[in-house]
């Protein structure tokens, strides 16, 4: 077999799935239905999870740059008052990077497919399409057909990862089917490019007006961005009409100093594949689960499938008998993903009232509930937002600033992609003791306490507050950087 696994599609999921298996030396092959990238914006906004994933790429850097990081995030009723505020600037959830960041898909899309040229034994084809699949005991085989030329090949490989979209060919080639709902209402969605001093509103706005829900925001690079719920009876040709958006758009742009890039009219799902994997082959991304983008969570749940799969698959491909790891893949993503969606439904019912007076209830009950301060700081610090957790205590673990031979780094920076053990009683815990895969083994010192050259020191206090919180001296961190609680006392 001249590749380990095949990647179907290069969207997001594809693309930074390919990057992870490239960086841990996985023979990959990408086919792309498209011989161009997606020009369109669809993805908006992701989270400081999705940012730590893209550094184990080693692509923070080409990616975040391009970043724009909102202040604070508004819920405005129907004359503009707010009545619950997110203060973004306010919240450090401890994963190396504020909260929340937007950007521009089609540039995030450029860098992530730049990233592939770092590895010689990871190839993408574009103009391909997948179109069968079968599997056997000791690979998959995928056919695939070139759009130019029409002829079929036939590939196999250890695995094929279906990170194909919402009508995802692999899904279906693997007879996995959907279940869960879509949404009635279709919404209009505008992205455009603002001049200097054209924008009325410049903070992330929930415009929760039952006459007409909204979503308006700056983005990167000078951009916007705005989505309208159309009203029963609205044709989407009407919408998209020049006319209508340039009125739409107004109140939050000067419609004659916006460039409108994108207008299109489309509906939510919330949907979930019934299985994940079928034997050789696994789903991730919108071909796995589609949720509604009221938490800008849609594409960084596939983010997290790639993160949580690759490492796995990486394993998998070594010695020794690795199915329950990787049936741990859907064990592990499946809760997280559904309580992200299940939020997401949550947020798009209070945002989403289309009644005057359940709007008046509305503003009422959560200016109300909000003088409790602790729902206030809930609601304020994103605190309902799902945690970085798995299944059996299973939690993200903190990356602080870290300082490793005079130089200050992330701490992920300095693990590199391989299993870590950490912790300030590692000189006792030693590599001499260690059965498991390959792994760093680093010493945590605290500022100012002695140390050797290669000490990990702990220079914001982040490391050992939570080893002292935690009553341990060191722990074994995952490639995807997550570590099991429930053993740590
Ligand atoms: C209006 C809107 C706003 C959104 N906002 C956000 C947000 O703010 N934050 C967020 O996280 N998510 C958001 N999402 C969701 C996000 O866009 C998707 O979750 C994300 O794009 C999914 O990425 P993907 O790579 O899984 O799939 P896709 O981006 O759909 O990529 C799939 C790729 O596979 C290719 N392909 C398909 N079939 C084949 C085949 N048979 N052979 C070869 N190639 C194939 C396609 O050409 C495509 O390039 C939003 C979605 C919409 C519609």
């Amino acid at each position: 077999m001249e590749f380990d696994v095949v990647v179907v599609g290069c969207g997001p999921v594809g693309a930074l799935t390919a990057n992870l298996l490239g960086a841990r030396g996985v023979r990959t092959l990408v086919v792309e239905r498209d011989t161009a990238p997606h020009r369109q914006p669809r993805a908006f906004s992701c989270d400081d999870e999705a940012l730590r994933i893209y550094q184990q790429a080693g692509l923070l850097d080409e990616v975040a740059g391009d970043m724009h990081a909102p202040r604070r995030a508004e819920y405005v009723n129907a004359k503009g008052r707010a009545f619950a505020t997110i203060a973004l600037d306010e919240v450090d959830f401890g994963l190396g990077s504020g909260p929340l960041h937007f950007f521009d898909q089609p540039r995030l899309e450029a860098a992530l497919r730049a990233g592939l040229d770092r590895f010689p034994h990871v190839a993408l084809r574009t103009g391909v399409e997948l179109v069968r699949l079968s599997q056997d005991d000791e690979a998959a085989t995928a056919v695939l057909r070139d759009l130019d030329t029409g002829e079929e090949t036939p590939v196999r490989a250890r695995y094929v990862l279906g990170c194909d979209g919402a009508r995802s060919t692999t899904r279906v080639a693997a007879g996995i089917t959907l279940t869960g709902t879509s949404y009635a209402e279709p919404w209009l969605a505008v992205s455009g490019d603002v001049a200097p001093g054209a924008v009325r509103v410049p903070h992330t706005t929930f415009v929760c007006d039952w006459r007409r829900p909204a979503f308006v925001s700056p983005g990167a690079f000078d951009t916007y961005r705005l989505e309208f719920m159309l009203r029963p009876g609205e044709e989407p040709a009407a919408m998209t009409d020049p006319a209508t958006v340039a009125r739409l758009v107004a109140p939050y742009v000067d419609p004659d100093r916006f460039t409108v890039t994108r207008a299109v009219v489309y509906t939510f799902h919330h949907l979930v594949a019934e299985r994940w994997r079928d034997r050789r082959v696994f789903l991730l991304g919108d071909a796995a689960h589609q949720m509604p983008p009221f938490l800008g969570q849609g594409l960084c749940s596939g983010l997290r499938d790639a993160a949580n799969l690759t490492w796995k698959l990486a394993q998998a491909l070594g010695p020794g008998e690795h199915d329950a790891l990787l049936d741990s893949y859907e064990a592990e993503r499946r809760p997280h993903t559904e309580a992200m969606a299940r939020t997401s439904v949550r947020l798009g019912r209070v945002f989403l009232v289309r009644n005057r007076f359940a709007a008046f209830a509305r503003d009422v009950v959560l200016r109300a509930v909000q003088t409790v301060p602790r729902v206030r700081r809930l609601v304020r610090h994103f605190e309902f937002k799902p945690l970085p957790a798995l299944p059996d205590g299973r939690v993200m673990f903190p990356q602080p600033e870290v300082v490793v031979g005079g130089v200050r780094r992330l701490l992920d920076d300095v693990l590199g992609p391989d299993f870590a053990v950490i912790g300030p009683d590692v000189d006792t815990v030693t590599a001499r003791d260690w059965s498991g895969p390959r792994a760093r083994f680093l010493r945590v010192v605290a500022d100012g306490a002695p140390r050797t050259g290669d000490d990990l020191v702990d220079v914001t206090g982040t490391l050992t507050d939570w080893f002292a919180r935690h009553r341990t001296g060191a722990v074994v961190l995952r490639p995807d950087r997550f570590v099991h609680t429930d053993r740590v006392r």
